[in-house]
């Protein structure tokens, strides 16, 4: 399959892993928009929030939990962050691989800006 979060999954292709569970990775965003950006993604392959289903609750809730676990081992639990997930192309969405981004260590700005 063509897509490059799987192949960052498989290794295939480099990134600058800061968690890894059985069915979750987090790793360095290519282009940070934030002194902390990173971004979170199940290790399977989901393509956008629309295409989750009950089967991937325990999943999903692993997503929160890494979240919440990198916010503190980035400094930035108590400062505050931003977790966004980008749905398809209103969204902003550029790749198809279900990811939240991670935004923190500074003061972010307007939401839409
Ligand atoms: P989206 O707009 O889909 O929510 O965000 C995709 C994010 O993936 C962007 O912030 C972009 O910088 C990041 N990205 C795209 N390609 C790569 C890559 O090959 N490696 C990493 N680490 N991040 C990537
Ligand atoms: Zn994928």
């Amino acid at each position: 399959m063509d897509c490059i979060f799987c192949k960052i999954v498989e290794g295939t292709l480099p990134s600058t892993k800061v968690y890894e569970s059985d069915t979750v990775i987090a790793f360095q965003d290519i282009k940070p928009e934030a002194s902390v950006h990173i971004l979170i993604i199940p290790k399977k392959h989901i393509a956008t929030m629309n295409d989750v289903t009950a089967d991937d609750d325990q999943v999903m809730a692993e997503l929160f939990t890494a979240a919440r676990q990198i916010a503190i081992e980035q400094g930035i639990a108590e400062s505050g962050y931003r977790l966004i997930n980008n749905v398809n192309s209103d969204g902003g969405q550029l790749v198809y691989h279900l990811h939240f981004h991670l935004l923190g260590g500074e003061k972010l700005g307007p939401l839409n800006a």
